[in-house]
């Protein structure tokens, strides 16, 4: 990966690149997902692109196929982990009033529980 595709300040990149601990549920060239630190349902994990993307309001177009990779990946997991039936949440936090608060693209994998719906 070239060093511009990548923050050496993020923790997202630093969990990416094997220098934090993580639990990782999944990886390919592009996508890498791990369980949550601190979970707020039964299941509950970041889907995050290998290249470092501050945020969806900061994505150029040539990006957004990154959003499609994410969203299999997220697909995948939620059969792996046998919530395909029931049913889960995809929820991309963007910018201070959407409650981001890790300036790296993810998407959170909730489920394992009926999600109320909080604004
Ligand atoms: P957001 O508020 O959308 O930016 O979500 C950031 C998420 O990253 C939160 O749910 C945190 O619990 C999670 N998080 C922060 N640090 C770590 C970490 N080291 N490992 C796993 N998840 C983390
Ligand atoms: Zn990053």
């Amino acid at each position: 990966m070239s060093s511009k595709d990548r923050d050496s300040n993020c923790i997202f990149c630093k969990i990416i690149a094997g220098e934090i601990p993580s639990q990782n549920v999944y990886k390919d060239n592009e996508v890498v997902a791990f369980k949550d630190i601190n979970p707020s349902a039964p299941v509950h994990i970041m889907v995050v692109p290998v290249k470092h993307i501050v945020s969806l309001a900061a994505m150029t177009e040539k990006e957004m196929p990154i959003i499609s990779k994410m969203t299999a990946a997220a697909n995948k997991i939620a059969r792996d982990f046998g919530l395909a039936e029931k049913g889960y949440r995809l929820v991309i936090n963007s910018g201070p009033d959407g409650g981001q608060v890790v300036q790296h693209l993810h998407m959170h994998l909730l489920g394992g529980r009926v999600l109320k719906w909080e604004q």
